[in-house]
Order: C-alpha cells, then sequence, then structure tokens
C-alpha cells in the first residue's frame, strides 16, 4: 500500500486524549470504528463533521482502518495521494457530486 501520507500513529489520541500503547491505535477509535453507522445511512453534515475530525487528527488507529472509514465518510474509493491534500479532499466530499467521483454509481 506504500507510505501513508500521515506518517507514523500518533502517541496520543487527538480525540479522546489517552495515550497509545500499541499499533491497535486508541481503544475508543477502535471501539467508534466498530460500531459506526454506514456512510448512507448518515446525513451530509454528519459525515463531513466526522470526515473533518478524522481528517485533522494524527493517526490514532491503523492507517488501513481508517483509510476504509474515510472512503465510507466520502462516500467513494479515495487515493492516496487524496489523503495528502485533506483540504482539497474536504471540498470535494461538500462540493456537488460530480460524475468524476462517482463511478461507483
Ligand atoms: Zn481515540
Amino acid at each position: 500500500m506504500g507510505s501513508w501520507p500521515w506518517g507514523r500513529m500518533a502517541d496520543e489520541c487527538d480525540v479522546h486524549l489517552v495515550p497509545i500503547v500499541s499499533a491497535e491505535g486508541c481503544v475508543y477509535c477502535r471501539r467508534f470504528l466498530a460500531d459506526a453507522p454506514p456512510g448512507s445511512a448518515m446525513t451530509e453534515g454528519a459525515r463531513l463533521e466526522e470526515l473533518e475530525q478524522w481528517l485533522a487528527a494524527r493517526l490514532s488507529v491503523p492507517a488501513e482502518l481508517l483509510y476504509r472509514r474515510i472512503e465510507e465518510l466520502v462516500g467513494r474509493r479515495i487515493s492516496l495521494s487524496e489523503l495528502e491534500d485533506p483540504d482539497l479532499l474536504l471540498q470535494r466530499a461538500r462540493g456537488p457530486r460530480r460524475a468524476w467521483d462517482w463511478d461507483d454509481w
């Protein structure tokens, strides 16, 4: 999968303010992800809010887990290069749905 644009996992969760002591990541974030509703069941506002939170925080769970969640929130597949520019990713997620990023539909 190559190198994760956000680098190594943080030593503390920015959301829950607990130390991250293992490669599993923040236990609260993991619990949240395990129970998180599918993107299709969330309002657009809720999806964007959660997306913004993940993008603003340092990596608190294994990258693959978060990557999947972000795709769920954005509602489409994303590329790693998009993660290098979180502002643009958010902007696209917010903007009108255009054909070029909805090729799964
Ligand atoms: Zn956390």
